[in-house]
């Protein structure tokens, strides 16, 4: 009896946590550090390697596109540009320091979106023409 109480009790406390106002904030997307959504802009046209720098392997691309947020300078090198192309294709995040340059040489494929991205991450981006 006292087993299936616990069980019970504990049932209990798990749909009040489902209910509880507390529990129903939802993260909709990840922001900007510097408050509202990172504004990705296009600084530098990228050339992307699927491998490394020492074995590059397949080359992606060489008109890629290397964002970066103008607020906290966080950076993406996409395959595509979203607002041309609707997708990002491949990408792979990279905050290195802008130097300034108009190309960038990337290696590495961290992901591939073939649609508009959507989601807790793309949701907090805007991306700039
Ligand atoms: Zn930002």
């Amino acid at each position: 009896m006292k087993k299936i109480c616990k069980i019970l009790s504990a049932i209990f406390v798990l749909s009040l946590s489902f209910m509880s106002p507390v529990n129903a904030v939802e993260l909709r997307y990840a922001g900007c550090p510097e408050g509202g959504r990172h504004s990705m802009e296009v600084v530098a046209r990228a050339i992307m390697y699927e491998g490394t720098y020492q074995n590059p392997g397949k080359l992606i691309t060489t008109g890629g596109k290397y964002y970066k947020c103008t607020k906290c300078d966080m950076g993406i090198v996409t395959q595509f540009s979203p607002h041309v192309s609707g997708c990002l294709g491949a990408y792979i995040f990279d905050s290195r320091n802008y130097t300034g340059s108009a190309l960038v040489v990337s290696y590495g494929v961290e992901g591939y979106e073939w649609s508009w991205p959507t989601g807790y991450i793309w949701d907090g981006m805007d991306w700039l023409d």
